[in-house]
């Protein structure tokens, strides 16, 4: 496997589904076959919780790996859901500031996955919500970026700002990253005004939206907290159903056949559907429009 794509995930705005986006896509490769790691670049460390491990238990982290402690290989984790993982703890907090002082500073994470990249047909990084040195960090090691969008509350100026440190990438420190597009996230389909914000950052920003959004669903409120994504909390809810879409198109595959009614699932994942999120709501029946 000498054809590793790595994807940075990234968007200065907090709460657009990064961390969503990250486990669920690599959670959806994994299934597919794909050998995935997943890079948590977030003091918060969401990703790794969500991913079924206690960032305060432990022992070496993404932060080790920045600052030469470790090599990435003893940093690695394994997850339920497949995918590996270099996980982080809030002593993330600190290394930028330790980055700082450093020559080569945003080319430390390139160098430690250099390492493993040959072991793996996919890395996907999860940004923190900022355009400091580890977003940066994850700028200059991928090939290209995904931009999560969460099109009701868009801020253009935010998306601006983010396509104008991606230029600087390109011309300071990674000339070969490109833009995959954006991905809108939390996507109510009722909602005109989503279509027509998307419709605008396309023609005012010339970037590509990513298909198909993924629909806004209480599922994946759930899903974190047991440490389980998407795919195997609501395996067969719309919210998956598109980031398995979204995971395949990524990796140039074509759209998924329908899954065959006689597989068998245990009970914990059994088939559901969004019947209580759209009761709740007031909306009749269990179809997302
Ligand atoms: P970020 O990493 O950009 O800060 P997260 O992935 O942590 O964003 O998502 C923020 C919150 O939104 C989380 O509580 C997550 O469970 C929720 N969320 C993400 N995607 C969806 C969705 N499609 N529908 C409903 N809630 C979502
Ligand atoms: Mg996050």
């Amino acid at each position: 496997m000498t054809n590793c794509r790595t994807y940075a995930v990234a968007n200065q705005k907090g709460g657009v589904a990064k961390t969503t986006t990250v486990a669920s896509v690599a959670a959806a490769l994994a299934e597919l076959g794909k050998s995935v790691l997943v890079v948590d670049l977030d003091p918060q460390a969401c990703l790794t919780f969500s991913l079924g491990l206690d960032p305060d238990n432990i022992e070496l982290s993404i932060h080790d790996v920045l600052l030469g402690r470790v090599s990435s290989r003893m940093a690695l984790q394994q997850t339920a859901e497949g995918p590996d993982l270099l996980p982080s703890t809030i002593d993330l907090a600190g290394c930028e500031a330790q980055l700082l002082m450093r020559t080569g500073r945003e080319y430390v994470l390139r160098h430690a996955l250099d390492e493993v990249r040959s072991e793996y047909d996919v890395m996907l990084l999860d940004c923190a919500p900022t355009l400091g040195v580890l977003t940066l960090n994850a700028l200059t090691a991928a090939d290209e970026v995904i931009v999560p969008l969460q099109c009701e509350t868009l801020s253009h100026r935010g998306v601006g700002q983010l396509l104008d440190t991606v230029h600087d990438v390109q011309r300071l420190t990674n000339p070969n990253l490109t833009v995959r597009g954006v991905l809108p996230t939390l996507f109510d389909a009722r909602t005109l005004h989503a279509k027509a914000v998307l419709g605008d950052i396309a023609t005012r920003y010339g970037v590509e939206v990513l298909e198909p959004p993924i629909p806004r669903s209480v599922r994946f409120a759930e899903a974190p907290a047991a440490g389980k994504t998407i795919m195997r909390a609501g395996r067969r809810s719309p919210g998956a159903t598109a980031y398995r879409s979204f995971a395949r198109s990524l990796v140039g595959l074509p759209p998924a056949e329908p899954v065959p009614s006689t597989i068998e699932l245990p009970a914990d994942e059994a088939p559901d559907d969004e019947a209580p999120a759209f009761a709740e709501a007031g909306l009749p029946g269990g179809e997302p429009r």
